[in-house]
């Protein structure tokens, strides 16, 4: 053995340690940032920040953090008991293919899924281009007019398009008929939104149930969840005679081949596009969909994408008609949808874009197909097939042999669909294999080779597809896989995402989304498990759901969690909803009313609407702390009827207020419920828990907190903690409790992006994630002290703090120079950087959220630029720069500012290259500043003619 003592054991960690990964600045880093923010230590940074009366007195331990490898390990190995099995249940989710090259460069590609929701055009014109490609793909098959970018679910959907039908109608009727073909998570959902705004589902066969004169309007379904092909036509032309509203939930490849909902007369369409190469992953995510008629675009719930022009005429895609959105009409919005599922309407359409429409009506094709010769075998055993005429699903009488038949296809690696007691479901998709259907003859007797079947189809004649779809030359390029890479390539390059730049937006955290954390999810055993495939299959989910429900127990003081809800705001209404139900239990029906500070976000009275709530606003005080004598008086006042509050902590102010447990007390003095939004975790975790602090219900966005990345504008997931006299409460699903009070079309929701959060929490640790909160406060204070002087901070606390997020007023700017936050947030853009939060909470205003992950050297970059545009601004005051014709009014700039004419009095060098910006890997944007009401004033939401692009080449 050597003794040499030139060898020697360094101390150092290697990068594959929770805290490195995921925490930006190093320790040397963070020790200067401490002296610039002026506390000796972090601990005292969080000491002087975090009030004690919420601090949590035990530290959070569940184990050593874990090392990428051993995460991973641990991962695949709970992946290993979900069993796969090929499914044919159908019921909404579908076998698909995800083309290699989508998977790869779209859902696998950080420049896609790091990307935030597109409020800021001019950096975000890819992935607005692949939604406008997604709404024209919606509206095409679907034959109607306008479509949005994206819902939830199909079930959701089903449930925004009542409650549109109902502002929309121009019947007085207070119920809604479901046609009993839906699919159960469907009308399950239906019902749950239905109760609490006191409308009345009338559930039946259109055919013979429906009496147009009762109802606001009616949903069907096409094809049926057991196969039914019908034509609604007739009982649609009724409908309108009573003013009454037709929604169809239409299944896309179907429409390839089928009539559509069009062209029955609908007014409104929804589904899933989830068989557009997304897969199931026990329920998702996926995209849904909604088109409408153009009478009634303005009553649509979700973003719509719309086209409009940039500063110097050229076509450029924006978000359309957003004072439809929660953030501006709270309480009175359309819905309270926010994160909807923008990375796979994404996919979705890329599928669209790489099959083309004759590529489609092939797949489709070829399913019917199979669905025919598989129908074909089980007659010749005799079965009775059901229906005559069929897409894809058929349903086959088996009598008391159900359960036998079910059990032989799952020895033969097949699950099929448990119809009734006597009947057995089969859906064939994409993916279905020859030797799938002769398993399934073999499961029910039968010996076939599928090719001793003729082909043949058995679609109703006068139901067959006549109209045109997918004509635009964007679903005809040229198939050679080349060209669909750079067209993804291209796309993304015009967009920033996190990949290239932090993006500092307050209240949505915008943290790394680890590699690590990001690998599992396309491993067919979390990828392939369809919802309701049996509990025994999928023992692995079961085991995962189990762990990070008991982890987010101990990160928030609740008792149970329900992962159902797939979005921040569903996961409020599925809060407020268990607060309804619990006082409904209790014999307080009246119990109505939800206090709700003005500062909150604009989910919040949305979803209290949605609840069947009377929101009362709570008025909050110049230094942004809910108004105490408000809040006491308005208790007092609704005292006997008071539901809840809604609070958000720390406050949406980005303040630790210390009168938060008054608020609950106060609430619980009155008989309410306290809902604390939880949006804001990534200033509490490990630190400071909502249930000791008083509240009794949460949602968290595991899309912020927990590292699940935002995809342009979805997934995301909202799961709710409860403490435990609400557990009974939580919301329950047909297939798995079969109790009422279903938020989302599957139990768990997004399931499939569940070990994102799952890996985050094991490399991190207890004491990992503890350590991330401190350092997201410590780079939310170093920024606001960096940016003293030149900005003010608006609200700090006693002690002159901020927690993970600062907002800085630049309303003095506009009154001194003439400079707005439009102008800073574009000019932003030219030094390389994603806007932060704009105008809220506050109008005028920016509002910082670094997070952990950023560096100092990122951090200090961005710093750079802000404190370099406060001097640009300065120059506008003083008269040295024209007050119109500056480099913050005509940002963002362009490659096409560096060519041809300048007669700017500044230069090109200062307008294309300002501090923070790099030099080579300078961030381009793809269009000088989008013109917002021209885009509103000439609405335009699908891709436009041909002509129009070549105007624009001229
Ligand atoms: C993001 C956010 C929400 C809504 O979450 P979504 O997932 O977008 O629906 C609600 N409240 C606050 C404070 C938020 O920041």
């Amino acid at each position: 053995m050597s003794t040499s003592t030139e060898f020697q054991f360094t101390d150092y960690q290697p990068y594959d340690f929770a805290n490195r990964r995921h925490i930006g600045p190093s320790p040397d880093e963070m020790t200067e940032m401490l002296k610039v923010v002026g506390y000796p230590s972090l601990d005292a940074l969080i000491d002087a920040t975090v009030p004690p009366s919420i601090r949590l007195k035990t530290p959070m331990v569940w184990g050593a953090p874990m090392t990428e490898r051993e995460a991973l390990d641990r991962l695949r190995e709970t992946a290993n008991k979900n069993q796969a099995l090929v499914s044919l249940i159908g019921q909404g989710y579908y076998g698909t293919i995800t083309p290699p090259v989508i998977q790869r460069n779209i859902l696998e590609n950080p420049a896609w899924y790091t990307a935030y929701t597109p409020y800021q055009p001019e950096i975000s014109q890819g992935r607005l281009e692949a939604l406008l490609n997604y709404q024209t793909m919606v509206c095409d098959l679907t034959g109607l007019d306008v479509a949005n970018a994206s819902l939830l679910d199909e079930a959701t959907a089903a449930a925004e398009a009542m409650a549109m039908a109902e502002r929309v109608s121009k019947s007085k009727a207070k119920s809604f008929f479901v046609d009993a073909a839906c699919h159960p998570q469907t009308i399950a959902v239906i019902k749950t939104r239905a109760a609490p705004l006191g409308w009345n589902v009338v559930i039946g066969n259109p055919f013979t149930d429906l009496d147009p004169v009762d109802v606001f309007g009616a949903i069907f379904q096409y094809p049926g969840t057991y196969g039914h092909l019908n034509d609604f036509s007739g009982l649609i032309a009724r409908l309108h005679q009573t003013g009454a509203i037709a929604v169809m939930a239409a299944d896309p490849l179907a429409l390839l081949l089928l009539k559509s909902p069009g062209e029955m007369g609908a007014d409104i369409a929804i589904g899933s596009t989830q068989r557009f190469g997304v897969p199931v992953g026990y329920g998702g995510p996926h995209a849904a969909y909604m088109a409408v008629k153009d009478a009634h675009k303005r009553s649509m719930p979700g973003r719509l994408v719309g086209v409009s022009v940039d500063a110097r005429g050229n076509r450029a895609y924006r978000l359309s008609l957003q004072t439809r959105e929660q953030h501006i009409r709270r309480e009175k919005a359309t819905s309270n949808i926010c994160t909807a599922q923008v990375l796979l309407a994404v996919m979705a359409s890329m599928y669209a874009v790489f099959h083309g429409p004759k590529g489609l009506k092939a797949i489709a094709q070829q399913v019917h197909q199979k669905a025919v010769i598989l129908a074909s075998g089980l007659e010749k055993l005799g079965y009775t097939v059901e229906p005559e005429t069929f897409f894809d699903t058929i349903t086959v009488e088996v009598g008391h042999m159900q359960g036998l038949v079910m059990r032989a296809a799952v020895a033969e690696g097949v699950n099929l669909r448990k119809v009734g007691e006597t009947k057995v479901g089969i859906s064939v998709d994409e993916r279905t294999r020859p030797a799938t259907l002769e398993a399934v003859w073999r499961a029910f007797g039968g010996n076939f080779k599928v090719t001793e079947f003729a082909p043949g189809y058995r679609l109703p004649q006068d139901l067959l597809r006549r109209s045109d779809y997918l004509t635009h030359p964007i679903f005809h390029m040229n198939r050679a896989e080349s060209e669909m890479t750079r067209y993804i390539r291209r796309l993304s390059d015009r967009d920033l995402a996190l990949d290239r730049a932090m993006i500092p937006l307050g209240s949505c955290t915008m943290k790394l989304n680890a590699t690590a954390e990001m690998l599992p999810i396309t491993w067919p055993e979390f990828s392939d498990i369809h919802p309701f495939a049996p509990a025994e299959q999928a023992l692995g989910y079961k085991e995962m759901i189990d762990d990070l429900s008991e982890k987010l127990c101990a990160v928030t003081g609740y008792d149970a969690i329900s992962m159902q809800p797939n979005s921040g705001a569903q996961g409020e209404y599925a809060g407020l909803l268990t607060i309804r139900n619990y006082h409904l239990a209790r014999g307080d029906t009246h119990r109505n009313v939800c206090l709700i500070p003005t500062s909150a976000h604009g989910t919040n009275p949305a979803s209290a609407q949605m609840a069947g709530m009377v929101v009362v606003p709570v008025k909050a005080m110049d230094n942004g702390d809910i108004d105490m004598d408000d809040f006491r008086a308005k208790a007092q006042q609704h005292s006997a009827n008071l539901s809840c509050c809604m609070i958000t902590y720390p406050s949406t102010h980005g303040v630790f207020e210390e009168t938060v447990r008054e608020v609950c007390d106060i609430t619980h003095q009155h008989g309410g419920q306290v809902y604390l939004d939880g949006a804001n975790m990534n200033a509490m975790v490990g630190v400071s828990r909502p249930g000791d602090i008083g509240s009794d219900v949460s949602h968290l966005n595991l899309h912020k907190t927990f590292c699940i990345p935002h995809g342009g504008g979805g997934p995301g997931m909202g799961p709710i903690g409860v403490k435990a006299h609400l557990t009974p409460y939580l919301p329950g699903h047909p297939e798995t409790d079969g109790k009422s009070g279903a938020v989302s079309a599957a139990p768990y929701g997004s399931a499939s992006i569940l070990p994102i959060s799952w890996s985050y929490c094991l490399m991190m640790g207890g004491e990992g994630l503890t350590q991330a909160t401190k350092v997201a406060i410590l780079n939310a204070n170093y920024i606001a002290a960096r940016l003293k002087g030149a900005y003010d901070v608006l609200y700090k606390s006693k002690a002159g703090r901020v927690a993970h997020e600062c907002i800085i007023d630049t309303r003095p700017l506009n009154d001194s120079a003439g400079i707005s936050v439009d102008d800073i947030a574009k000019r932003l853009i030219d030094c390389g950087f994603h806007a932060p939060t704009m105008s809220w909470p506050v109008a005028g205003t920016l509002m910082i959220e670094p997070t952990e992950s950023e560096t100092k050297a990122e951090i200090d970059r961005f710093c750079s630029a802000m404190l370099a545009i406060r001097e640009e601004v300065r120059d506008v005051e003083e008269g040295r720069a024209d007050k119109l014709n500056n480099p913050l009014k005509n940002a963002p700039h362009t490659v096409e500012d560096l060519v041809g004419e300048w007669d700017r009095p500044y230069t090109r060098e200062q307008a294309c290259f300002p501090p923070g910006a790099f030099r080579v890997d300078k961030y381009w944007s793809p269009v000088n500043r989008v013109d917002n009401v021209f885009g509103d004033r000439n609405l335009i939401c699908t891709c436009p003619p041909v002509e129009a692009y070549a105007e624009a080449a001229e």
